[in-house]
């Protein structure tokens, strides 16, 4: 699944062909994403200006102007994938395409395709504030802001007595710290994954805290080199392989100090933790 650095970087790919660019026709072929898209979405799209792309949390939003400012919000869900393609080298047309919004850039005319087998993406049209938006208002900081420190994790912590990894992945705490982000970053500030949250110190969630965004900035520049798999190509989307000290490594020796790491759940997703570094 697409986590924030991939996110961030189908952003970074979008970005310099679609800024200024003018959505000339939208056609929507199988509405049924995680939530329907709406009747009136084609509609409210055409004929807009693309400002530019922010992302929050997992979620791409297409700043549009208009009478109207507003936003295409975007999620890639499981399985979904953005290309873009010339109009004079449109591919045909494959099963998952879904959406088609096709682009006059200063580069041509353009189709930016989204294609999602499982169709747990989902694409919605909104003006006005981004609070206003019930999948926007109850988000976290993001981790790579100087929103996110020890400090706050700590202090929102207190009352907090499940795991520390279980609170790491909340969003409502903070964004885009997905499993192989927080099974990482645990490891690297060296704190046990069941750790109740009210039980990590000041020192170490400001340890923690610096390891996750290490971790997050070390996917978003390994994404870099993967730019073009990741959103030109019209093939599955790429996932970003990162030279991992525990994620999906159970088993095997710690990398630190080689006793087999151990695996266990929380909230149903796989932990991986090493017992000698991990407390
Ligand atoms: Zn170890």
């Amino acid at each position: 699944m697409p986590e924030l650095p991939e996110v961030e970087t189908v952003r970074r790919g979008l970005e310099p062909l679609l800024n200024s660019a003018r959505i000339t026709a939208v056609v929507v072929r199988d509405r049924r994403l995680r939530w329907p898209v709406a009747e009136d979405f084609e509609a409210s799209l055409t004929g807009r200006w693309i400002r530019h792309i922010e992302r929050r949390s997992k979620y791409l939003l297409f700043r549009l102007t208009g009478p109207q400012p507003g936003t295409l919000l975007a999620h890639l869900g499981m399985t979904g994938s953005f290309t873009t393609h010339r109009v004079t080298a449109l591919p045909e047309i494959r099963t998952h395409d879904h959406v088609d919004i096709r682009l006059a850039t200063q580069d041509g005319d353009y189709v930016l395709r989204y294609n999602d087998p499982r169709r747990f993406g989902s694409m919605h049209f909104f003006s006005g504030e981004d609070g206003s938006q019930p999948l926007l208002a109850e988000l976290g900081p993001e981790p790579l802001t100087d929103a996110l420190t020890g400090e706050y994790l700590y202090r929102e912590t207190r009352r907090r007595t499940g795991p520390i990894k279980q609170a790491l992945m909340d969003n409502t705490l903070v964004v885009g710290v997905g499993n192989i982000y927080a099974n990482e970053s645990l490891f690297r500030a060296g704190i046990h994954p069941s750790r109740p949250a009210n039980r990590v110190s000041l020192a170490r969630y400001e340890r923690l805290v610096r390891e996750v965004k290490a971790v997050l900035a070390e996917a978003i520049a390994a994404g870099g080199s993967t730019l073009r798999d990741f959103v030109n190509t019209a093939g599955e989307p790429g996932y970003f392989q990162l030279d991992y000290f525990v994620y999906g490594r159970d088993g095997q020796p710690c990398r630190v100090c080689a006793t087999p790491l151990r695996l266990m759940r929380h909230g149903g997703r796989a932990t991986v933790f090493c017992p000698t570094c991990q407390r």
